[in-house]
């Protein structure tokens, strides 16, 4: 029998993630559905044709004996409360970016995970599943390059809607690179700090656009993440690590080029639901799959989410100050080490 996944939020992430474990992966099975929204929940249930139960709250949906794994796709303020009520009731839980929206609300997680003494918990940080970033971390790990030294990187929107706002940048944005480069370089944030280029004129008056985050570490590597999310011109995601004796850079998206014309061209994408589909699939099999064979999660943790609240705060407090600012993570437990 496959995990039964119940699934609180089933906005637009949430139904890519139902159809996803419907239609692509093997092992899990669409059993419950809410949404504050319950008419957006029942939609959900006819479109994708699935035998699932709509609920009229998360408490129900997570108690549902006939629940065993939980998939968190609401709006981040309420994922905290629905990943603590999983982990006490002994669930499974897949969440989405971000664990909790505060520091404090992911050591409250933390804390709940390491007294049950078994990984409950999953975080949708999928980059980390992406074959580039993988690649790179190989080559990392195997010191092709010798040590690294700098990382130059960027996170490319075509345009944003009304409601982003300047410190979503960080944490709706940043947050990935912040996830993904801690884990290539195995090393830990020390400090930020933010810096605002001339502003474009295709962004909205309220938000600072493009603005570059400089990030150090402990291991004194130097991070430049540019963010740019009214690019015009495509979603782009670029990464390159200088190292001692070379370079290794994240792959382009394989598209063919086309010579017609006197041109020689290659399509950029324009949606950044097409740049980590492989990864989106890859993450949530390897929920399912480590839930029937270890009877525990793996991949990204609740630390690791932890890890990325810190970083994302200290980088909104750096956008308002100018100044450096410290990242201060508390020590990693030996739970979440190896
Ligand atoms: P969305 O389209 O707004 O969907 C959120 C859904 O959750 C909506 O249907 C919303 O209902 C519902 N909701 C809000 N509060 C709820 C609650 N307390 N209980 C149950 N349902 C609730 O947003 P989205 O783009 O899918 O994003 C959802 C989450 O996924 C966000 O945290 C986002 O950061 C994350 N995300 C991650 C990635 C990634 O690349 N990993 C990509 C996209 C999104 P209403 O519409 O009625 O408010």
């Amino acid at each position: 029998m496959g995990v039964r996944i119940g699934v609180i939020g089933t906005g637009a992430i949430g139904k890519e993630h139902i159809n996803r474990i419907t239609n692509q992966l093997s092992g899990g099975e669409i059993v419950a559905v809410t949404d504050v929204n319950q008419e957006a929940a029942r939609q959900v249930v006819n479109d994708y044709s699935l035998h699932a139960d709509i609920y009229p709250d998360e408490a129900s949906l997570i108690n549902a004996e006939q629940v065993d794994a939980v998939l968190v796709t609401s709006w981040g303020p309420a994922h905290e409360s629905s990943v603590l009520k999983a982990i006490k009731a002994k669930k499974y839980v897949f969440c989405e970016k971000p664990l909790a929206t505060t520091a404090d609300g992911c050591m409250r997680i933390v804390n709940e995970e390491m007294d049950l003494g078994k990984r409950f918990v999953q975080v949708g940080f999928m980059r980390r599943y992406d074959s580039g970033y993988i690649q790179l971390k190989e080559a990392i790990d195997n010191r092709v390059i010798g040590e690294p030294l700098m990382i130059h990187c960027a996170h490319r929107n075509v345009e944003t809607e009304d409601h982003y706002t300047t410190d979503m940048a960080i944490t709706d944005t940043l947050i990935h690179e912040i996830d993904v480069l801690h884990w290539l370089i195995n090393d830990d944030y020390q400090s930020v700090q933010v810096f605002y280029p001339k502003k474009t004129r295709n962004a909205l008056s309220h938000l600072k656009d493009p603005q570059i985050v400089m990030l150090e570490t402990k291991g004194g590597i130097i991070i430049t993440a540019e963010i740019f999310v009214n690019c015009q011109y495509g979603y782009d995601i670029q990464c390159q690590v200088v190292g001692e004796e070379g370079i290794v850079k994240l792959p382009e998206v394989a598209n063919i080029n086309v010579r017609k014309q006197g041109n020689s061209s290659t399509a950029i994408l324009m949606d950044w639901k097409h740049r980590f589909v492989d990864a989106y699939d890859k993450e949530l099999q390897d929920f399912l799959d480590s839930i029937h064979q270890k009877g525990e999660v793996s991949g990204p943790t609740a630390w690791d989410g932890y890890i990325a609240a810190v970083t994302a705060d200290a980088c909104v407090k750096a956008q308002q100050t100018g100044q450096q600012e410290p990242v201060r993570l508390q020590e990693k437990p030996v739970f979440y080490q190896g």
